[in-house]
């Protein structure tokens, strides 16, 4: 079925949207998105990946050219126009089309190309992964400094991600100095006892919407969050390890570089979070 898409105020069939090729996106992956969720129609977390937004935008000297009432009309016209009850909202502004190729960026006042389009996941929250949970491997991470922009350079995930896929595994971990950074679109945590243990905030990592929220609820349910590094080894003796995004929300990992994790099967403190985080968000939905 075809989309309705839009591009820089437009709404238009997939096939009909056109940037150009000379568009920093495109040459220079200048630019950056959001990916939200939508389940049963409405946006999940909207308010969250729009602030990101903004500073990604703002770290590359990239002006916001929407407000978040327009950002939120914007995706609301989308799902309807596209009948999403669930899915995704991908979201890319770039830096825009300054007519030639030059590493130095155009005049701040070139207007910047925005992107978005629906991806239609039915049944979104229902995935029956989270019952048997992810198998992940690691590998190195080798990626720019900068991991907290939300920028569309993303080829190193996406190696990262068919590495995984080669060795018949859902995702692959990222290690960096003997410590995992994140997945390849996805933070990670492991579990012992009651204590949920993750990567802190700085450049190393993507600052997750979808974790924010988890760490929230999981402090308000009475478990201890610990926010620290943590390597390979420690993670495969845990008790248990997840990761969140806002499209697989919180997803049990039960493998890792082919060892299991505990009983193998997912375990009940990712169980926990993962119902608590999509009945919240489903209640503050927009
Ligand atoms: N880390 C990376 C590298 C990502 O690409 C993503 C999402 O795309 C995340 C973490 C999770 O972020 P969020 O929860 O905002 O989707």
């Amino acid at each position: 079925m075809s989309r309705i898409v839009h591009v820089n105020g437009e709404f238009l069939p997939e096939a009909e949207a056109k940037v150009s090729v000379f568009d920093r996106g495109f040459l220079m992956a200048d630019g950056v998105y959001e990916v939200t969720s939508v389940l049963g129609g409405k946006l999940i977390d909207f308010a969250g990946h729009c602030v990101r937004l903004a500073r990604s935008l703002g770290e590359l000297e990239m002006t916001n050219p929407h407000t978040e009432a327009e950002w939120l009309a914007l995706h609301r016209d989308l799902v309807a126009k596209n009948d999403i009850v669930d899915g995704m909202i991908y979201l890319q502004v770039t830096r825009g089309n300054p007519g030639d190729r030059d590493f130095a960026y155009p005049a701040a006042d070139l207007p910047p190309t925005v992107v978005m389009f629906t991806q239609s996941k039915p049944g979104l929250a229902d995935s029956p992964a989270a019952k048997t949970g992810w198998k992940v491997i690691s590998v190195p991470d080798i990626r720019w400094g900068r991991r907290d922009i939300k920028t569309v350079q993303l080829l190193y995930p996406s190696m990262a991600k068919m590495a995984a896929k080669k060795a018949g595994v859902d995702d692959a971990w990222l290690e960096q100095d003997g410590f995992v950074t994140e997945g390849t679109s996805n933070n990670a945590y492991i579990v012992k006892g009651n204590r949920i243990i993750t990567r802190a905030l700085s450049s190393d990592i993507l600052h997750g919407i979808t974790r924010a929220a988890v760490l929230r609820f999981a402090v308000e349910a009475q478990m201890e969050v610990v926010e620290r590094s943590f390597t390979l080894t420690e993670a495969q003796e845990a008790d248990e390890a997840f990761i969140t995004s806002a499209s697989a929300f919180v997803m049990p990992v039960v493998e890792i570089d082919g060892k299991a994790l505990g009983l193998g099967k997912p375990g009940p403190v990712a169980a926990r979070l993962r119902e608590i985080y999509l009945d919240e968000m489903r209640k503050a939905a927009v």
